[in-house]
């Protein structure tokens, strides 16, 4: 009975599912009483599941530049919320909170692709929802919006498209005619320039801020060459509403004028100054851009004493890093989670690895069957898969296996029960930086401070930092 009322709701939210997509829907989602004033979705942190409102009201909020808690809408019944986050592995972009007892359906990331496969209709509206979505949250975070009224930045989401590249896509070639100005919502591109019938890199761009300026304000041709670093969203607005926009708001007009200064006085130095273009080569190739928290020695402060490996090892059991990594001149980046932007790692069919609220990537052990896909997806090595058995004479096998032992041993029955039993000869061991723990061991037993986690943008400057940067010491 009860399962047919639930039938009869989720027939009631979502009208485009046959009766088996509700069937397997009420398989793999989860009906939740929420009590008023919880938070479900707090901007910022990441998450896998969506949720469809059976009963109540949620209100959806953001922080934008001027304004904490900006109420973007309210949601009743028959809506769907959190499927930003689910679909495209980002922090959530708004925060959503109960306004009154709530019925939510709680659908994890794996069932919402599967029912938008099965369903082209369900499929329409998700993408609809998604792409009208992350462009009103986009604009409103956009510094050079922050003066538009509502009303301004109603009419610009109605002219404006959002478009997804996978990496490697070029979005423009130098030399093109200029038809758009872009702003990145997430992901990161590179700027390239042919120098000498060589390609060289002049400068990478991050999400929030935007491209394709140049060629629309001075009626050129496009001076470099943009491509997506990684997977990246953008919001594409075409030249006639670009000028309209600025023709209406002078003081925009003034900021993006300032910008494609700095750009071309950046674009002129990186060219002629082939240490600066070394580096930017470096910090874009191999990857560090991508980092949302990376690991960094300061050769100058270390003194080998290997304590930050030591302590990795005593806390968990295995040494999750390596400081043999990748070097930047006096800077040595050693082998460790770098809490990809985008992680290419968490495509796991047995949900074995997750991205937990607050950022870090782990493995679920319980769930890990030793297949190594995570592994072999980690483009930096970070993943390695160790042997359960102590057959391989390794003292680390030996600990693993222990370990892994162990924790069979404490399960009661009751967890047991109608749970398939995993012999696992491998297990995959990865950095996590140190989650649960107050500090991460590396770096708290550095007799020299010499290791610490940064955030590579704002330590090594991206383009728009490196020139606030250069201004401010001139
Ligand atoms: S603990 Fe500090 S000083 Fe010692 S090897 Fe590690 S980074 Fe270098």
């Amino acid at each position: 009975m009860q399962e047919l009322n639930e039938k009869g709701a989720f027939v009631k939210l979502f009208p485009q599912f046959s009766e088996d997509d509700c069937d397997y829907l009420i398989n793999n989602s989860a009906i939740l009483k929420i009590p008023s004033g919880t938070a479900l979705c707090r901007e910022g942190e990441y998450g896998d599941t969506s949720f469809a409102i059976m009963n109540g009201v949620v209100e959806i909020s953001i922080n934008a530049e001027g304004h904490d808690n900006l109420t973007l809408a309210m949601l009743e019944e028959g809506n769907i919320f959190g499927e930003m986050a689910a679909l495209s592995g980002q922090p959530r972009n708004a925060t959503v909170t109960a306004k009154d007892e709530l019925t939510v359906l709680e659908i994890p990331s794996n069932t919402l692709m599967e029912l938008m496969k099965k369903s082209p209709g369900f499929n329409d509206t998700i993408e609809s929802l998604y792409s009208e979505r992350a462009v009103k949250s986009c604009l409103r975070k956009v510094p050079f919006f922050t003066k538009l009224s509502q009303s301004a930045l109603e009419q610009l989401e109605e002219r404006v498209k959002l478009i997804t590249y996978k990496q490697g896509d070029i979005i423009f070639n130098e030399g093109d005619t200029g038809d758009s100005l872009y702003i990145i919502r997430s992901g990161f591109v590179k700027v390239s320039k042919r120098q000498e019938d060589k390609e060289k890199i002049v400068a990478y761009i991050s999400h929030g801020n935007y491209f394709g300026e140049m060629a629309l304000l001075e009626d050129e041709k496009r001076s470099a060459t943009i491509s997506a670093f990684t997977k990246t969203e953008v919001i594409q607005f075409l030249k006639d509403d670009f000028n309209e926009l600025l023709k209406m708001n002078p003081e925009i007009s003034e900021l993006i004028r300032d910008s494609v200064i700095d750009r071309k006085l950046n674009t002129f130095e990186v060219l002629r100054d082939s240490e600066k273009a070394e580096r930017l080569e470096a910090i874009v190739e191999r990857g560090i851009i991508q980092a949302d928290s990376l690991l960094i020695i300061d050769l100058k402060r270390c003194i080998n004493c290997d304590n930050c490996v030591k302590s990795c090892e005593s806390r968990h059991g295995y040494p999750r890093l390596d400081r043999k990594g990748t070097r930047l001149a006096e800077i040595s980046v050693p082998v460790a989670c770098r809490v990809c932007h985008d992680p290419l790692c968490l495509t796991c069919n047995f949900d074995a690895i997750k991205r937990a609220p607050t950022g870090e990537v782990h493995i679920i052990d319980d769930n890990c069957i030793g297949v190594s896909g995570c592994a072999i997806r980690c483009p930096y090595n970070v993943i390695k898969m160790v042997s359960t058995k102590s057959d391989s004479g390794s003292k680390w096998f030996d600990i693993i296996g222990t370990l892994m032992r162990k924790k069979q041993e404490t399960k009661t029955d009751e967890e047991d029960q109608g749970k398939p039993k995993i012999n696992r000869k491998r297990l995959a061991i990865k950095c996590d930086n140190c989650m649960g723990f107050s500090d991460t061991a590396c770096t708290n037993n550095c007799p020299t401070h010499a290791i610490k986690w940064v955030n590579p943008i704002e330590y090594f400057g991206d383009n728009e930092d490196i020139i606030s940067k250069r201004k401010k010491y001139q």
